[in-house]
């Protein structure tokens, strides 16, 4: 069985469209072994986010990550770190293919590069174990 890491973004907090994508995890099989609402500090952004910490749109980055709390989840299934990242899609939903979470439900204007691309999920198994880490400690993950 594999873990990993997924947060709802801020937009889809406050569009309210967290059940549909909570929905398409069930209807895929994962199972949900731990979920919580955060609000997501500068310096934990910055943790997490330090492959992109230096680029020049990081600032609009943490301002949309903190601009709601956030639903931090643990997911569990076979496979399940590549299949949710193709069940997302690519980084850019205007990129992103037919029939992925951030093509359905994403939102970005052509041309700008602020993007709102709904969910995060762990790209590999070592960013699972470390950000999974990063965010639940072990009692707040459930076997069942
Ligand atoms: P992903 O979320 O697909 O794993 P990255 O880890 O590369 O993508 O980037 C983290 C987040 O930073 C993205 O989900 C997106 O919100 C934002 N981002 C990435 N690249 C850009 C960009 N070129 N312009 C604006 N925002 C970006």
């Amino acid at each position: 069985m594999e873990r990993t890491l997924v947060l709802l973004k801020p937009d889809a907090v406050s569009t309210r469209i967290c059940g549909k994508v909570i929905a398409r995890f069930e209807e895929a099989g994962f199972t949900i072994i731990g979920c919580k609402m955060i609000t997501l500090t500068p310096e934990l952004l910055r943790e997490h986010y330090a492959h992109i910490a230096d680029k020049p749109f990081y600032p609009d980055v943490e301002a949309f990550m903190s601009s709601t709390p956030v639903i931090a989840m643990v997911l569990e299934a076979d496979g399940i770190i590549a299949t949710m990242r193709d069940m997302l899609g690519v980084t850019d939903c205007l990129q992103a293919a037919p029939g992925t979470i951030r093509a359905e439900l994403g939102n970005k204007e052509p041309g700008k590069s602020k993007m709102y691309n709904v969910v995060h999920a762990s790209d590999s198994p070592e960013a699972a174990q470390a950000e999974v880490r990063r965010f639940f400690v072990e009692s707040e993950l459930f076997a069942y």
